[in-house]
């Protein structure tokens, strides 16, 4: 009785009241009945429709230009620290939010490359995996043709990610930079980001992570470990909205030897002087190319502040038990379908892939009943579990539905 069981599961979910602070998802006819999408494009907080609103009339409509200097200038790293603070592990002055997460990514791994091969010319090499995001895949390689260095490749197992003994076995002297992403948009394996990090470390090179997929959802202590250099989304679990800004990290011991490829006159140490030549800002503003984009980021206070309510501890529970229940009940009840994700909760972030070779057709048939998942190559549905939106019912649903499209 798997209904019975959902109900019991959200009845004593400690963060079921987080989903009234959502904006509704429709009703009656077309209404969304299940959204498992909220790690494409996480659902907005009303209190973001309200602040959004509040910015257009008050800030915008009436501070004119005079809110730049009132409060936007220091946004991007003021929210940064705070979304460091809550999200990330990072102290503050070393998070910044702006540009998409692909030119962030390019400006922070060009950064990154940049000053390994300043220190050491034979550092040519950035280690990539086959199985991260594309636009993660494609980035770097074209780093690697602007600037003549090698990619070396990560060939991961599909269903679940890149492991520490295949980082150590391709980092050496020539590698300058390791980007890898901590959660994998596919098969949602976490990565082990300290054993990572430090085998890096030991080899000389810096590290990237990627936490598109983890940031909102996953604990990630970037001081701790000694992360290097990091980007993520804001629009996925921390549902910033369509298009909001990436966030960049950059830990303080070397952004002084570190500059970014796109030198803007926001980056430079006095953006009114207006005068000739770059000239980079000190700390973590000199990663800033140009105007920030306020209205874009004004969905990821909200979020961020309820995470810091909550407890990110409490979100990376409730992540692990819809993973746990979307696994037990494909095995209890969906015959032929196999589990795409790492089964070890451990080793799984926010999400769970299910195979079948019917998959896109299914998927397909899901949206036309309002139940939204989505399909990822070559025959997975990925059902996105965003812990302070999503409740056990609507995984139940979905899964059910899935049961019903299948004995077709
Ligand atoms: C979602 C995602 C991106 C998205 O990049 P955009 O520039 O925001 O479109 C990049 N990398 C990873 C790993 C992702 O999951």
């Amino acid at each position: 009785m798997t209904g019975e069981r959902a109900a019991a599961l959200d009845a004593a979910d400690p963060l079921a009241w987080c989903r009234d602070l959502f904006v509704p998802a429709g009703a009656g006819s077309g209404a969304v009945r299940a959204y498992l999408d909220g790690n494409s494009l996480g659902r907005p907080l009303i209190a973001t429709a309200d602040r959004l609103a509040g910015l257009v009339t008050d800030a915008w409509g009436t501070g004119l230009i005079r809110s730049w200097d009132a409060a936007w200038m220091d946004l991007p790293l003021q929210w940064g620290d705070r979304l460091g603070e809550v999200c990330l592990g990072a102290g503050p002055g070393q998070t910044v939010i702006g540009d998409s997460t692909t030119v962030m990514l390019y400006k922070l791994l060009r950064a990154g490359l940049d000053a390994a091969r300043a220190k050491d010319p034979a550092r040519t090499e950035i280690v990539v995996d086959t199985q991260n995001f594309p636009t993660d895949r494609y980035v770097a390689e074209g780093i690697a043709d602007e600037t003549d260095c090698r990619l070396v490749w990560i060939d991961p197992d599909p269903a679940t990610g890149v492991t520490v003994d295949q980082v150590q076995a391709v980092v050496g002297p020539r590698t300058a930079v390791v980007l890898l992403s901590h959660v994998a948009y596919k098969s949602a394996w976490v990565a082990d980001l300290p054993m990572i990090t430090g085998v890096a470390h030991e080899a000389g090179a810096l590290v990237l992570w990627d936490l598109c997929h983890s940031v909102g959802v996953h604990p990630v202590d970037l001081d701790q470990h000694e992360v290097d250099l990091a980007v993520g989304c804001s629009y996925k679990f921390l549902n910033g909205g369509p298009g909001a800004p990436a966030f960049g990290y950059v830990a303080g011991r070397h952004q002084s030897t570190m500059t970014q490829p796109i030198r803007g006159w926001m980056g430079h140490a006095d953006p009114f002087a207006m005068g000739p030549g770059h000239q980079p800002a000190d700390g973590m503003r000199r990663f800033i190319s140009g105007t920030p984009p306020i209205l874009g980021m004004v969905g990821i206070a909200d979020t961020v502040e309820l995470i810091n309510d909550v407890g990110l501890g409490a979100v990376r529970d409730k992540a692990v038990a819809l993973g746990e229940f979307v696994i037990e009940t494909v095995d209890a009840d969906l015959p032929g379908v196999t589990i795409g994700s790492p089964r070890d909760s451990v080793r799984r972030g926010g999400h769970v892939t299910i195979n079948h070779p019917r998959s896109r057709e299914v998927c397909a048939q899901l949206w036309a009943r309002d139940v939204i998942p989505d399909f990822r190559e070559p025959d997975g549905i990925r059902l996105g579990l965003s812990p302070l939106s999503t409740s056990f019912a609507e995984v139940d649903l979905a899964l059910r539905e899935i049961g019903q499209l299948l004995e077709q």
